[in-house]
């Protein structure tokens, strides 16, 4: 099965889905958004890095910014922040470029502004980017790596059978949501301390509308 144009969610909600669905509806359904210190300086850091101007090679590596990718098979669309291109004697699973002659290997490369998570949110947008490539091109990519700003170091990351499995995992129950347009329940746990949207959110409200419209509304007007 592919999706069609219509369909197409975004790339970057794959990691908000898995963070939490509640915040993936609030933000792709509903169009809600709000930011908090860990956004800003996500925001941050991504104005060099999406520049496509901006260090276009790094000795023989190619480095391709703000690039467009797309799967028709999970539904997915997005931005890589950079893909870079590596030399490879061998013509399997490379790529070819324009303006430079021979064989390229694709790697994905992503930037975030912590450090690396417990959990595999960051992994896995790294892999539906992958995934993307790997339709576009016809090719297999074997790893990625994310940057964190705040170790300033590289993490590899192999797309394994599990982690892609994630992937389709995830993109199909975002596909499922979105066509509900029903918000998930909202369920306060420590994570949402961590979430810009908790203020929209409200977890800790657990009455419904109907009894705080009883209490504030019908009582004052009777
Ligand atoms: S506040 Fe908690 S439940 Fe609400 S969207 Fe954020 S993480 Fe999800």
């Amino acid at each position: 099965m592919t999706y069609t144009d219509d369909d197409m969610l975004m790339l970057s909600g794959i990691q908000h889905f898995m963070f939490c669905p509640r915040q993936w509806a609030l933000i792709h359904i509903e169009q809600q958004w709000d930011d908090n210190r860990l956004t800003i300086e996500g925001e941050l850091l991504h104005k060099h890095v999406d520049d496509p101007a901006y260090r276009t090679k790094n000795g023989d590596i190619i480095c391709l910014r703000a690039v467009s990718v797309a799967s028709k098979v999970l539904g997915l669309y997005g931005i890589a922040d950079l893909i870079e291109l590596l030399p490879s004697p061998l013509p399997d699973n490379t790529i070819c470029h324009p303006r430079y002659r021979g064989y390229w290997l694709p790697r994905p490369v992503e930037y975030k502004h912590g450090q690396p998570k417990q959990d595999l949110t960051d992994e896995l947008q790294l892999t539906a980017q992958a995934m993307c490539l790997e339709e576009q091109y016809h090719i297999t990519i074997e790893y990625g790596e994310i940057f964190y700003a705040q170790t300033r170091r590289r993490h590899r990351v192999d797309f394994t059978g599990p982690l892609r499995d994630l992937v389709i995992d995830n993109a199909r129950q975002m596909h499922e949501t979105f066509s509900t347009r029903q918000l998930p329940v909202a369920e306060y746990s420590a994570k949402c301390r961590k979430c810009s949207l908790i203020d929209i959110c409200m977890p800790d409200q657990r009455s419904p509308v109907r009894n705080y419209l009883a209490k504030n509304l019908y009582e004052e007007t009777a």
